[in-house]
Formats: structure tokens, sequence, C-alpha cells
């Protein structure tokens, strides 16, 4: 950290705050110019966050020169890390598609909108029981009889489960049945929800806050971190721009950016921010190809009876479509689709009775 002192800066003020440094368990090295004078601190960003530097006498300017979420960062943690969600990697190296219905309705509705997720390559299934709604009057979810669906689903297709929770009293319970939690962008800075998560012994997906910047997002991941759980996957799925005519602004440029910033994986939900389903393959080939590690997509059987979320969901139509994609588009950019569990070449029964294209 660096602080330029006011040119009209008094010997007592820069004593002041190296005796404060110092006190606080800070080195300090001060360079006095000719117009100007600044002071070095070294030391660890918890010894920084203890000073009021900024509003000491004689301050003209603050510089920090390390990040300030210290455990998710890269720098001290160079290699890109992989998490690793019941045996499906998420990291470098690989795509991983992660898919699902928005809202866990029914046992019969999730199992479908199952089948298609592993039809079109998902080795991860997503599904929420629990719904942070805008409206109260909209379909909150089952609770815990959506885990139990989950639960069921899992056992009968081998997708390792992905699901939401809202509320730190109901980490435990939905901990009890996911293989990962999601935290979403309306509870991003939730910061009691982070920590409970961090001491929940699962990983964690964080989407990013549709107000965050990049560095709140990664201090939010850093809540998480502190609580001792590294497994957490950072998720962009778009941030509210002055734009109405998608749902989110999908910041693709994030992708790469949090990726040099810290070592965790970076996803992206095409479905949340383009909010419309002619969106979702392109925003998903974009972001395969700005660098995603991987991207959750929803999909369902009946999007037109839908209880969250119906318009950007995918329909059996654009399943071999979305196949496709995540067949060819990883390699394009060296790396291979995330493989699960589920063997490859194993064969998915849709609901109608057609199989899956043996892409798995
Ligand atoms: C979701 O994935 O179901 C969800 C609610 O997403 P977000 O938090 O990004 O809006
Ligand atoms: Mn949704």
């Amino acid at each position: 950290m660096v602080i330029v002192m006011a040119p009209t800066c008094t010997a007592a003020d820069i004593d002041t705050i190296a005796d404060a440094a110092i006190e606080a368990g800070c080195e300090v090295s001060v360079s006095r110019g000719e117009s100007r004078t600044i002071i070095g601190l070294t030391g660890d960003v918890a010894q920084f966050t203890t000073l009021d530097l900024r509003g000491m006498p004689g301050v003209a300017d603050v510089v920090r020169v390390t990040a300030p979420y210290r455990l998710v960062s890269r720098d001290h943690h160079l290699r890109r890390s992989t998490v690793s969600v019941a045996g499906v990697p998420i990291g470098p190296g690989t795509v991983t598609l992660i898919a699902g219905p928005c809202a866990v309705e029914t046992p019969d509705q999730t199992l479908q909108a199952a089948r298609m997720a592993a039809a079109a390559g998902a080795t991860l299934l997503r599904g929420g029981a629990y719904k942070p709604r805008t409206s109260p009057y909209a379909f909150q979810g089952l609770g815990e009889a959506g885990l139990r669906i989950l639960a069921d689903v899992r056992e009968q297709t081998g997708l390792p489960v992905v699901t939401e929770v809202v509320d730190a009293s109901d980490v435990a319970l939905v901990a009890s049945y996911a293989d990962m939690l999601q935290v979403g962008t309306r509870n991003a800075q939730n910061f009691a929800l982070l920590q409970a998560v961090g001491a929940a012994g699962k990983p964690v997906m964080l989407k990013r806050g549709m107000n965050a910047t990049i560095e709140e997002w990664l201090m939010a991941a850093e809540y998480i971190a502190q609580r001792g759980n590294l497994d957490v996957v950072l998720c962009e799925r778009g941030i509210r721009t002055f734009e109405t005519a998608t749902r989110n602004t999908l910041d693709v440029s994030a992708v790469p950016l949090a990726q040099r910033l810290s070592h965790l994986p970076v996803i992206v939900d095409p479905s949340h921010s383009g909010g419309h389903r002619d969106l979702v393959l392109p925003l998903t080939r974009a972001a395969i190809a700005a660098g995603a590690d991987g991207v959750i997509i929803d999909v369902h059987p009946r999007p037109d009876q839908a209880l969250c979320d119906g318009p950007q969901a995918l329909v059996d139509g654009d399943l071999d479509e979305l196949a496709r994609v995540m067949r060819v588009f990883p390699p394009l950019v060296g790396r291979s689709r995330a493989r699960g569990p589920i063997a490859f070449g194993e064969l998915v029964t849709l609901e109608d009775g057609r199989v899956g294209s043996g892409i798995r």
C-alpha cells in the first residue's frame, strides 16, 4: 500500500502515520521527494484494514497495490483451481455444462428436465427448491419437498445436484441434499449467508450480484473462503445496465478478468443474463469463446407451463444444438467438455421415448 502525502503535510503528520502503521504490524518505508513524500506499507490486508489512512491528517491519496481479497486472489496462487462437485470437475482444461429447470415444480417435470440436461451433455443438474422471487406472490419454491425430488432425480439419472440456498438458517438442510450450494445474485452480499455456506463443507457457486463490481464479487467469495471453504465457483449471470432489451447485460469481459484476478473457476449463466431462449445459445458460444470454465443453463419440458422463468428455458428442439456447441466449441479454445460420474457413451432415454444423441 502506498500513501501519497499532500504537499502541505507536516513532519508530525508523517510520524503519526508511520507510528500507527508500525503499531498495526506493518513495515514502513518513507520516501521524501522534492515536492512529495510517499509512505510505503507492507503487511497483511487485515493489518491495513484496521488503519483509517484516508482520514489521517496530511494524506492526499492511498493507493492499494495488492488485492484486498487475499485467499481467492491469484497473487499468491498462480495456478487456477479446479473445483470438484461430486467428482465433476469445474476448472481450467474443461467446460462443464450444468443444466436443469429454473425451479423444481414436480417430480415428473424435474426428471424430464434432468433427462433433457443429460441428453445435451450436462454432467450436473441445476434446480431451485428455494426461489428468491422479486414478488412475494410468485412461486417461492417447494422447499424441502423440492430437495427430496432433486435427490430422487439424482438417484435416477446419476447427475449431482446444484441448488440454491437463500437463508443462512437453511444451509445445513440444503447442504444435506445438495452436491453444490448456489448463492444467487440477490444474496451475493448477504454476508451471514456467505459465512454459513463457507462453513457448510460443500462446494459453492457464487453468482455475481447484479449490481456488483468485480471487486465486490471477489470480496463476497473471500467471505466464503475465509470460513475455510476454497471450493468456490464464480458465476457471471449478467448485470443491470441501462439496456432493457435483455433481462440483464452479460458482462463477457468479467470472465477473463475474474480469471486473471482470482484462481477460482468462472462460469457463465446465459439463461438469466439473456432472459430469452433465443439468446441462450449465442451467449453460450460467447462464454466458451471468452474462456468460461462452464455454463449453467435452464431447460424445461413445458416452458409455457413453467412456474418460473419459462421464456428463457431451452426446449427439446434446442438440445441437439446445445450438445453440438458443447462438443465443438471447447476444443476450439483448447478444452474438453467436462465429463462426470456418468460414463461417456451412456445413452439417455427421454420421456417421449427418444434416445439422447449419445454425445455423452
Ligand atoms: C437461478 O439461477 O435460479 C437464479 C435465481 O439466478 P440469479 O440469482 O442469477 O437470478
Ligand atoms: Mn431463474
